[in-house]
């Protein structure tokens, strides 16, 4: 048995619900992990730099038994398989993923901050989160439906799936 973590993952460049559902599947073949579960898509607002396009979020749950470091770097290969450019903070991207648990590790190292540092304030992360793991508590935070219920003021759209 691995430990039970979760991705989110955010596009707002190009077609960010193809990019989104092509994480989605780059996700499940990611080594040394097993795939558990996918949320559904959904849109938000832009937080930060506003004048940019909507954000598509979804939220993956693995079990892995690589370290954690090295299933962020896979994280990151994907990402650059994505085309994403680092710079600006909240500036447009093809594809950010975040690892916002790994089992119930904690760390403070600014490499790989665990939990998300701010996983627990965004919808973006929680709606999808609580699709898939609403009585996951969150170390030093509380459940993930209760601290959805907090963001309420945050505008969230759940996307109907566009499957042919
Ligand atoms: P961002 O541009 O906001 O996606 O931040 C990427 C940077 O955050 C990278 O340098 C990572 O090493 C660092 N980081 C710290 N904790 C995490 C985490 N839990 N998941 C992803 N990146 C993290």
């Amino acid at each position: 048995m691995g430990r039970a973590c979760f991705i989110a993952l955010g596009a707002n460049l190009g077609d960010p619900v193809a990019t989104v559902n092509a994480a989605i599947i780059a996700l499940r073949q990611l080594p040394h992990t097993r795939f558990v579960a996918a949320s559904s898509l959904y849109r938000t607002a832009p937080v930060g730099l506003k004048h940019q396009p909507d954000f598509i979020n979804a939220v993956v749950a693995v079990d892995a038994v690589s370290p954690a470091p090295t299933l962020l770097q896979d994280l990151f290969d994907i990402e650059a398989r994505f085309g994403r450019s680092r710079g600006v903070k909240n500036a447009p991207r093809t594809l950010d993923l975040d690892l916002l648990l790994y089992g119930d590790e904690a760390s403070d190292d600014p490499r790989l901050t665990l939990p998300h540092p701010r996983l627990h304030e965004r919808a973006f992360v929680l709606a999808p989160l609580a699709e898939i793991a609403p009585d996951l508590f969150i170390p030093g935070r509380g459940l993930v439906r209760e601290l959805l219920a907090r963001c309420a003021d945050q505008q969230i759209e759940k996307l109907v799936s566009q499957t042919a």
